[in-house]
This record gives C-alpha cells, structure tokens and sequence, in this order.
C-alpha cells in the first residue's frame, strides 16, 4: 500500500520537528506522542519512514550493519569493508504490545538448536530497527521490562541479549518513538522521564484546518499512487534536508553560553536530575544543524526546550499537559544576557514568542516558496497552535498550573498495596499473574498453549540421548521431554475505594488527610493501569460516588467536591462496595478486586448490613482498611473492622511509600 507522505500531514508541526530532530540524531532519545485517537499520529510516525534517506547495509548481514562503520561485535561478521553492499531504506519497524522479550531481543534459534545442536541466535525486532525507525503504539500499555529493554537500548545503542544459554551483543541505534493515549493510563514517571522529547497532539480547532484533514484524506483515498506522486517532491526535500543535517550536525558547536543557556532554562522550570539538560543539548545541537546553522544559538534552545521540558515537569497526572510558553521565555531571557548570539546570522530570525511560524518541521523554507501552494492554504500558523495547545490560554490567562485554584492536597507516593494471591487478570502493574510475557519463573510440561522453554527441553531431553541412539549432532527429541516456561508478571485490578464521609471523619481537618490519602492512592491506581471505582458513605447511605472506569480525572473532581458530614453509615458503604464489585465481577471475571476502605471504624447503623456484606467480602475481594482513627484515646474500631473482613489494616502515615511497616493481618478467630 502506498504510504501517505509526510509532507501532507496537516497542522502536526511540533511532532514533525521532534521527529525529524531524533532523525537528525537518534541520541536525543526518541520522542512520546500523547494524545487521544484519532489524531493523525500514526501517520504521521509511519510516514517518517518513507522520508528518511536511503543508506548501505551490508549484504546478508541481519543486523543491518554499516559497510563504512561495521559493528565490531556483529554476531554475523565481521564484515569485510570491500565487501557487497546494498541500498536499503531506513527500517520502519511496529512493535506490537503483546510482543513477546523473544520477538523483541531476539532468541536461541529453535530449529538450529535442535536439529544441529548449534547455539544460533535468532535477531528480534531491534536488530531490524538499526539505523531506522522503533515504532510502538499505545506504548503506555507495553510491559514494563519490554519499556525498560527498549530505552536501555535507546540510550546506549546496543542491545545485550543474556538468555535461553545465549549470549549475544549487537548494534541497536534506532529512533524510539511511542505513542500513547493517556486515558489509558500513564506510564511510570521513571520511564516517562527517559524518552527524550514529547508532544501532545490534538486534533485542531481550526475550522479551515480541519476542512483540509480532510480534504486531503478523501483524495489519498481516491487515488493513493496520483496523491503521493504529488507530494513526492516535498517528501524528497524533507529527506534531502535531514541527510545535509546529519552532515552537518559533527561540525556543529555547541557554545558555553549556549550551554549555561540549556541550564538556566532547566533550573528554572525545576527539572530532576540532569537528563533534561542533555537532551536539550542535543536536540539543541541537531536543531541547529536541521536549519543549516553551525553554533547552538537562542531559537535552538527554545525549540528543543519546549519539546524536552513537557513530561519533565513536576506534576501529577491531573494537570494540563503542555509547557507554559511565558515562562519558557522568561527563562530564556534571563539566561541569555547577550552574549550567546554575538553576531546572529541576519536571516536567522529569532522565533516570535508564539502564533508566528512555527520552528519549521516540514519543507524547508530556505528554496523559493512560490511552488508549493498545497502548503500555503491549509496551514495558516495560527491555526495550529491553537489546535495543539490552545484551548487552555484562549483569552490571555495565565496557564493552570500557576492561575487555577491551588488544590490544597499534593498527592504522595504510596505503598503497593495488592490483591492476595496470583491472579490471571490483564496485565497492569499491581498483583502478582501468571501471563505469557513476564519473567520466567520456572518451566512445567508442555501445555500445547504456552511458550515453549527451549533450555528446559534440552535439560530434559540430554540424558535419554544415548539411550534413544543418538549418533549425529541433532537432538533426539519426545513429546514428553517438552517443557514449557512458567511466567509471571503483574496484572491490574479493581480498586474500589470505599470512603467514609461522615461527620466523625469531617472533623479536624481530617477529611483533608483523607482525600489526599485517597488522591495518593488513586494516583497510584492510574500509574497502575488499573479501573478504579469510588463509594462513599455518610448521613443515611452509600453512594457509587465513581462507577468503575479508567478515567481517574474524573474521580479527582468527584473527590474534590465530596459533601461530608453527618451519620456513619457504614454496613450501606460495604453493602454497596459488595453489590459493586460483583457486578464488576460478572462483567470482566478476570479482574480481581482489591477494596480499600478509609475509616475510623464507627458505625452509627447496619451492623446486621455490614455482616452480610462482609461474608460476600472476604470471598470476593482482598481488603485493606485504612485506619483513620486519632487523638490520644483511641477505640480500635477500624481494626475490628478489619478482622471482621479478613482484612488488612494500615494507618494512615503507614500508606507512604517510605513506611516500612507491613499489613497487620488479623484474621478472626
Ligand atoms: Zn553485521
């Protein structure tokens, strides 16, 4: 199928230069694009690949060697430097979410193990993705030691493969890109932090704008070979312009006021660690190259400031993504006092503050500009910073983040805490599951439906050898000697809050303690890729303050606005939560439930009510209460509670992260 060109792509200028800056240096460390469905993302990552310039590999080797610079390491060499050679385009290469670390690494090779007895290595999906393109959609909801893998590689070039008995190191240099839709769960702020830039997409605003989306989408559809002929030109140039780039990026200098600059900007916007500095440094640097200049100055830094600096912020999952652009600025300006652009080549425009046009991703501007028309109509500069980030800052206000009312509650890291037991649920991050791509705990016989564990095989298989009557290398094999490898990884699960609003709990600022225990934990549920529902009880019964769902946004403003007060009701609270979670359960059998209730443990009504429910509990769900009982005399009640379910109880200093002390479990006698 022919490819949509990358020129054609509307109103996406900012995913454009963070993608074509990793082309121009794979070094910066890749690029997440966050943003809902539907936005042309894909394209336009797909795209990428028909545009960047064709290069040597050499012949037969299957990890894409370079003639000129050869792998040392390649485990199909080493190559003779004279030897063939032939063109090939840079590799696109989809990583599927439900990759396996075999398909992904690489692995023994099955067929040569058993049949010659050799200890060959089969190349993954990074060995086919040197010197090209790693593309992984909905990276958000990949495993997280396959995340980990990827940027391992990512950052060091090199992929090492320990495993199933062999040992392999190979070249991996690949631009990483991942896109995400945040509704669907945040990625780990760890691994949030190590893709070198980011960008939100949205679709634009912008009437005209969108008209042209389409417009353009309707003729590709029609003719797909006459609509890319017809960019074909733009597409080449774009090409062209990344190789001179790449050509020029050695020669270009990166200035000790540019420098201070990068770190002036980093300082201010609070960033950890150094990595921020380094990724503007050299996206700074590959900038500078891509617009054909030979020192790092001011516009340079902007630009690759404002696509470094977005997922490096602080914040928590709730606020507006983007970067406030004044405060960018403001940096910039106090950094630079002057002496960075001494000279500042004259058609080296400084980049207005916003609304002008954008750091140019797309058909360089430098050739005249009268042949290319199809450019022109469609996108007005204004038009697209408004589709991308203007919603929030229509009318001048300041950005939330500094104009939206402070919450008072800053929301904590919390402790795991986890369903009982190894469940079979879909993957996520919380309890412990059996799954078909997790770490390999050990190996059993083969099912017919798991992964086959090679090593394990052999194992099994080695000391029947003579007396099957081996006589050649390959492995004299039986059904029963199959074993399969037993893995684990981590699923999601429900969790369902169940939170006592009553008058006994609103007293003293407590409630205040309570939501931000909750807002911690529901942080952490998001994190975790699980649903998460919300029961609240107090005056004359619960509530289903949040049904089950993913969107954890939501149960942010549903807790804010939480009415407290009045009588404990606290048999309605669990009978809801019960009634609640088997329902969940009906509908996804798979997801266990994990229910926390934030208490003090005094019921004003329903014990017959709680008791009923608490047998329906203890054999549905795991539970942890979260004691929040103070002041010098204290009744104990949570801790009743707890027993009565079968259930876990935690202070609530004890949800920390940083506690060390474990779940009291007091299981009635
Ligand atoms: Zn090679």
């Amino acid at each position: 199928m022919t490819p949509y060109p990358f020129s054609a792509v509307v109103g996406h200028d900012d995913l454009a230069l963070a993608l074509l800056l990793n082309s121009v240096n794979p070094a910066i460390g890749g690029v997440l694009v966050r943003g809902e469905k539907g936005t042309a993302k894909s394209t336009m990552v797909r795209a990428l690949g028909g545009v960047l310039p064709v290069e040597p590999v050499v012949r037969g080797c299957r990890f894409r060697c370079d003639p000129a610079r050869p792998d040392p390491g390649c485990p199909d060499g080493p190559h003779d430097p004279a030897g063939p050679a032939d063109d090939a385009p840079a590799s696109l290469v989809e990583l599927p979410v439900g990759a396996t670390e075999d398909r992904v690494l690489g692995s023994l090779d099955l067929e040569r193990a058993l049949t010659e007895g050799v200890k060959g290595f089969e190349p993954g999906l990074l060995a086919r993705a040197h010197r090209g393109l790693l593309y992984v959609d909905e990276v958000n909801l990949l495993h997280d030691h396959l995340v980990d893998a990827l940027l391992d590689a990512a950052a060091m070039g090199r992929v090492h493969v320990e495993r199933d008995g062999v040992s392999v190191s190979h070249a991996s240099r690949f631009v990483l890109v991942g896109t995400m839709n945040p509704e669907e769960g945040e990625l780990r702020p760890q691994l949030l932090d190590r893709f070198g830039l980011s960008v939100e997409v949205a679709a634009s605003r912008d009437a005209q704008q969108r008209a042209e989306v389409v417009r353009r989408r309707l003729d590709y559809e029609a003719s797909p070979e006459d609509f890319a002929a017809r960019w074909a030109e733009e597409d080449r140039a774009v090409g062209e312009r990344v190789a001179r780039a790449r050509a020029l990026l050695p020669s270009v200098e990166l200035t000790d006021a540019a420098l201070s600059l990068v770190a002036s900007v980093c300082a201010s916007f609070e960033v950890d660690g150094m990595r921020a500095d380094l990724v503007i440094a050299r996206a700074a640097l590959a900038h500078a190259a891509w617009e054909g200049r030979t020192q790092v100055s001011t516009p340079d830094v902007r630009a690759a400031a404002r696509l470094a600096l977005p997922h490096r912020r602080r914040r928590d999952p709730f606020d507006s993504p983007g970067l406030d652009e004044d405060q960018l600025d403001d940096a910039l300006e106090r950094g630079d006092d002057g002496p960075d652009d001494p000279d500042g080549d004259p058609d080296d425009d400084p980049e207005p503050p916003e609304g002008g046009p954008p750091p140019d991703g797309r058909g360089p501007d430098d050739p005249p500009r009268d042949d290319d028309p199809p450019e022109d109509a469609p996108a007005p500069d204004a038009g697209d910073e408004a589709g991308t980030e203007g919603s929030e800052r229509s009318d001048g206000t300041p950005r939330s983040g500094d104009g939206a009312p402070r919450r008072s509650g800053e929301p904590f890291r919390t402790r795991l805490l986890s369903v009982d037991g190894v469940g079979e649920g879909a993957s996520g991050r919380r309890s412990r599951a059996r799954t078909p791509y997790g770490r390999s705990v050990g190996s059993s016989r083969w099912s017919g439906r798991g992964r086959l564990d090679v090593l394990a095989t052999v194992t099994a298989a080695a000391p029947h050898q003579r007396s099957r009557g081996r006589d050649g290398l390959g492995l004299r094999l039986r059904a029963g000697d199959l074993r399969e490898s037993v893995r684990e990884g981590r699923e999601s699960n429900l969790v369902v809050f169940c939170v006592d609003a009553s008058g006994s709990m609103a007293a003293r600022d407590r409630m205040q303690q309570v939501k931000d225990a909750v807002l911690s934990l529901l942080v952490d549920a998001y994190q975790r890729r699980d649903k998460v529902a919300m029961v609240t009880f107090r005056g004359t019964g619960a509530d289903v303050a949040l049904p089950p769902t993913s969107a954890v946004e939501v149960a942010r403003a549903r807790l804010d606005s939480l009415p407290t007060g009045g009588r404990t009701p606290l048999g309605a609270g669990l009978h809801t939560s019960a009634e609640l979670i088997a329902r969940e359960h009906r509908r996804d059998p798979h997801r266990r439930a994990l229910l926390v209730i934030v208490t003090d443990g005094r019921a004003t009504s329903g014990s017959a009510e709680a008791a009923a429910a608490a047998t329906t509990l203890r054999r549905d769900a795991s539970v942890v209460v979260v004691d929040c009982e103070r002041g010098p005399v204290r009744l104990g009640l949570a801790r009743r509670l707890a027993s009565t379910l079968g259930a876990g109880v935690l202070a609530m200093e004890d949800l920390r992260a940083e506690a060390l002390t474990s779940v009291v479990r007091e299981v009635a006698a």
